[in-house]
């Protein structure tokens, strides 16, 4: 599906809940979010529904997202009968992984491809803090069971926030040094409450590679499997270090040096390449996390549209994406959408 700046629109993020078991500090605000009733969410069918107009519109890539998709009952048997659609390449998941230590045998034997993980900090304390409450040991054995169920290559997400999880910028990129794990450092963008805007200091892309260049030899690499909007570099610790980050019951599996992103969404913008729709829960379809805008598909199914309407409303999303999300240095979205909804 080609729009009016020829990127090619071929993957689409599917959020299936607002709902979630954490409350990470730059989501959303202490109360969390407010909930839709159950009856404005769309059914898997609904979703289903979609996908198919998607795929007959060329895409063939899905992303299950959230608020924390693991939490909906069903979710295992959503991702086998999107990945059954004929034309679909691969369907692989967002989660903050506090489900997934039983959870992902059976995603994977539903024909989940991948994982990302979201994971901030290898603290518990500062886990904790900026998660409101998470155990980090869960959300390793999280990660442990992906790796075991062969969900690879299995790509660590942190939001970094100077002076709060900054301090481990290194241990995480340890963690892709000592196990088969991609880790990707994301910028904090300022969306939703602005509470969760004002979660910790703006530390950009470019500062966290100097930084890594001080610590040890970084080099940039091509493309990962499904690389996206990140830039990856290949990085290796100056010295031996003293400790290795520990993964429950899973020892280190040293086999090079570690894959680091990062992903720099306000200072390197991504615009002129994204490939990217987004579905919320509720039905709206955005083609891009910060602009005014979005086609009501929940409606329209519910009015009755057919395939061939569902594939006009959502060629009309692709025809509304923006030439650029607006957000460089760090201006907020005015949409007021927040990224539990829109699904990260
Ligand atoms: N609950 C799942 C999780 O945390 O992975 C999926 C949904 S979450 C909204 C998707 C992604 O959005 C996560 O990787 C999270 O770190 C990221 N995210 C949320 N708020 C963000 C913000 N303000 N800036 C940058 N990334 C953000
Ligand atoms: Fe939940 Fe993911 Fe948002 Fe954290 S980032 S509060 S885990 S939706």
């Amino acid at each position: 599906m080609a729009e009016r700046t020829e990127r090619t629109v071929n993957y689409l993020r599917i959020s299936i809940t607002d709902r979630c078991n954490l409350r990470c500090v730059y989501c959303m605000g202490e109360g969390g979010v407010a909930l839709a009733p159950p009856g404005d969410i769309l059914s898997y069918e609904e979703v289903l529904k979609v996908a198919e107009a998607a795929v007959a519109l060329g895409v063939d890539r899905f992303r299950i997202t959230g608020g924390e998709p693991l939490l909906r009952k069903g979710v295992v048997d959503l991702i086998a009968r999107l990945g059954s659609l004929p034309g679909v390449r691969e369907v692989t998941l967002t989660s903050n992984g506090l489900l997934l230590g039983h959870m992902a045998r059976k995603l994977r034997e539903a024909g989940l491809a991948r994982v990302n993980l979201s994971l901030d900090s290898l603290r518990p304390e500062v886990y904790a803090a900026i998660t409101r409450g998470g155990t980090l040991r869960t959300a390793l054995e999280g990660l442990v069971a992906a790796l075991e169920a062969g969900l690879s290559p299995v790509k660590v997400n942190a939001v970094m926030l100077g002076g709060v999880n900054d301090a481990d910028l290194v241990d995480l990129a340890l963690l892709a040094w000592a196990y088969p794990v991609v880790v990707r450092f994301i910028e904090l963008m300022p969306l939703g409450d602005p509470e969760a805007r004002s979660a910790g200091n703006f530390v950009s892309g470019q500062a966290l590679l100097a930084r890594l260049a001080r610590q040890g030899g970084l080099s940039p690499v091509a493309k990962v499997p499904g690389s996206g909007p990140a830039m990856y570099h290949e990085w290796m610790p100056r010295r031996p270090p003293r400790r290795l980050p520990r993964l429950p019951g899973l020892g280190p599996s040293r086999t090079g040096p570690a894959v680091i992103g990062v992903i720099s969404p306000i200072t390197r913008p991504f615009c002129s390449t994204c490939n990217r729709l987004r579905l919320t829960a509720r039905g709206m379809l955005h083609a891009c996390l910060a602009a005014d805008g979005g086609v009501d598909l929940r409606r329209a199914i519910r009015m009755g549209a057919g395939s061939a309407e569902l594939a006009s409303l959502i060629a009309q999303a692709v025809a509304q994406k923006p030439p650029s999300h607006g957000m460089a240095s760090g201006r907020p979205s005015r949409t007021g959408r927040k990224m539990s909804e829109l699904g990260g």
